[in-house]
C-alpha cells in the first residue's frame, strides 16, 4: 500500500513510536523510509543558555547542526536494525511544519508518520502545533501516534 513513507523525528518518545510504526508499515511492502528533522533553535539547550553567556551564536549553530545530524543518523540506524534496507535521513531547514510538508512533496511520499506530541509536551493538549498543522495542510496522508 505504502511505497514511500516520511517519518518526522524531534527526539521525543512519541516520535520514536512514529518511527517504529513506520518501520512496521514499510516492512510489509519493502517501502522506502525518509527520516527528517528540522532543527529548532528554541528547543536547543545550548541556545537557551545564551542569557548566561555560555555559548556563542556561531558555536551554537554548529552544535545544533551536529545534534540534528546525530538525531537523524541514530533514527536511520534504528530503522536498519528493524530490517529496513531502504532508509535515508535528511536534516531539513525552515519552520518545521513548512519544512516537513515541502520535503514530503519533493520526495512524493505516500504518507507522513509523526507523533501527536513532541518535545514541547507541556500542556494537556492531545496534538502539538507541528502535528496539528501538518495534519491539516499536507497533500499526502498523515498518521499520528500517541
Ligand atoms: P509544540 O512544539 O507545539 O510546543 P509538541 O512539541 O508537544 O508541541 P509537536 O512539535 O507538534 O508537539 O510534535 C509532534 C510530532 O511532530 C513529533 O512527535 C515529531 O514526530 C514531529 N516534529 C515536531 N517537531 C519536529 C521537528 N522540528 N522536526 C521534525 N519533526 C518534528
Ligand atoms: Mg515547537
Ligand atoms: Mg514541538
Amino acid at each position: 500500500m505504502y511505497t514511500s513513507l516520511l517519518v518526522a523525528v524531534d527526539g521525543s518518545k512519541q516520535s520514536e513510536k512514529a518511527l517504529t510504526l513506520a518501520c512496521y508499515l514499510a516492512q510489509s511492502n519493502q517501502a522506502k523510509i525518509h527520516i527528517v528533522h528540522a532543527p529548532e533553535v528554541l528547543q536547543h539547550p545550548a541556545i537557551m543558555t545564551w542569557g548566561l553567556g555560555a555559548v556563542s551564536l556561531e558555536s551554537s549553530r554548529e552544535e545544533l547542526a551536529a545534534m540534528s545530524s546525530k538525531l537523524v543518523e541514530h533514527a536511520v540506524s534504528v530503522a536498519k536494525e528493524q530490517g529496513i534496507n531502504q532508509v535515508e535521513g535528511h536534516v531539513i531547514y525552515g519552520e518545521p511544519t513548512l519544512a516537513i510538508i515541502k520535503q514530503a512533496d519533493n520526495l512524493g511520499v505516500d504518507v507522513i508518520v509523526m507523533g501527536c506530541r513532541g518535545l514541547g509536551n507541556l500542556s494537556g493538549l492531545v496534538m502539538g502545533s507541528v502535528s496539528h498543522k501538518v495534519s491539516h495542510s499536507a497533500q499526502c496522508g498523515v498518521i499520528t501516534i500517541r
